[in-house]
């Protein structure tokens, strides 16, 4: 059986949970081959092979934290001409994208990025599902020519667990000067509250111009956090300075395929559905019963979200006491 790599997201040796979603992936097309660069590799191991990777390529050089994405894309370059791989997988984040667009172009391979789910077509090759202009289309799409190279975004596919050997593999792998063009001189920790990642999360509450004001948008904050959810925007909201512009969602926002995403306040505009419409459960609140995001809703409630979500924290906190 073919190998299929997926590059590992990792940080201090934990393993992302985009990473065991890619190796659910790509055990419907093949043999799964993490590949892991940098350190950390010994401490993720375990939950690699729980997610059935077979193979951990492990390039431990101090090099892949030292510079941007390059490094990554030409140690996958080697893997690719070495292995001969079905497809790599990569999580479709700015970072992946990137890494998938310069492999792209070292192995002269086809692309296909933000795909919502892969699967083996008729004759086993990789057939990826994209939702395209801003979700209205949903396409299935495969690569013609070279490695099928697959951005599959975070929390689109369901990770499931299955056993695997995840016998570790050194490689090495010698940089060109290209790679090492752009150097990282500062690394600055983000300052994150408690709440979880906006593009990780399993629960996303965002708020719309309905909210009314920066004061009027921390009922959205309040409800988020008593569901332990992360924060949306829309970009009424972030061009109005009530919220920062990292959590919109949206076409230039953040794309999110929480199990929940809840939008109060939010019109449901074409370009505020391409980031969030491919939540598996959609709740509306919204004051006019012909708002467009009731049209994708699958609960959609009728009504002023600062006389709905006070009742709805009221009830949380009521169950959260049982
Ligand atoms: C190139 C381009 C890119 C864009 N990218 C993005 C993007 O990434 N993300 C994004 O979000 N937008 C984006 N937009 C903007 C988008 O077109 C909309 O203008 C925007 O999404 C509207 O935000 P909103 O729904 O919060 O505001 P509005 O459209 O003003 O809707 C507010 C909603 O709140 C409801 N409401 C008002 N008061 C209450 C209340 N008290 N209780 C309940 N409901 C209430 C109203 O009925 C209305 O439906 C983009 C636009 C362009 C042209």
């Amino acid at each position: 059986m073919a190998e299929v790599l997926v590059l590992a997201e990792h940080s201090g040796g934990e393993v992302k949970k985009v990473t065991c979603e890619l190796l659910t992936a790509a055990r419907r097309l093949g043999s799964a081959s993490v590949v892991w660069t940098g350190g950390g590799a010994d401490a993720g191991r375990e939950r690699l092979g729980e997610f059935g990777a077979e193979k951990v390529y492990v390039a431990d050089s101090a090099e892949f934290d030292e510079y941007v994405v390059a490094p990554a894309a030409e140690l996958l370059a080697q893997l690719v001409a070495e292995v001969a791989p079905a497809a790599v997988l990569i999580a479709g984040t700015t970072e992946g994208k990137e890494v998938a667009g310069r492999l792209a172009v070292k192995t002269n391979s086809g692309v296909l990025t933000d795909a919502t789910d892969v699967t083996a077509g008729p004759d086993g090759a990789p057939v990826a599902e994209q939702p395209n202009f801003g979700g209205a289309i949903t396409v299935h799409s495969r690569v013609a020519r070279g490695t099928p190279i697959i951005a599959v975004r975070p929390n689109a596919v369901t990770a499931e667990p299955a056993a695997g050997a995840a016998e570790v593999t050194p490689v090495t792998v010698a940089l060109s000067d290209a790679a090492k063009a752009a150097r990282i001189t500062e690394r600055v920790a983000a300052e994150k509250g408690e709440r979880p990642d906006l593009t990780e999360a399993q629960i996303v509450v965002s708020g719309g111009r309905g909210t009314g004001s920066a004061e009027g948008f921390g009922v959205i904050e309040a409800l988020a956090d008593a569901l332990g959810a992360a924060v949306g925007a829309s970009r009424a909201v972030t061009d109005a300075g009530w919220y920062p512009h990292q959590y919109q969602v949206g076409q230039t926002g953040k794309t999110v395929s929480p199990q929940l995403y809840l939008a109060a306040g939010i019109s449901g505009a074409i370009q505020h559905r391409a980031g969030m419409q491919t939540s598996k459960t959609i709740i509306a609140i919204n004051k006019d019963p012909e708002a467009p995001i009731f049209e994708i809703a699958d609960l959609g409630i009728v009504g002023d979200l600062h006389a709905v979500i006070p009742q709805l924290l009221d009830e949380i906190g009521k169950h959260k006491q049982l």
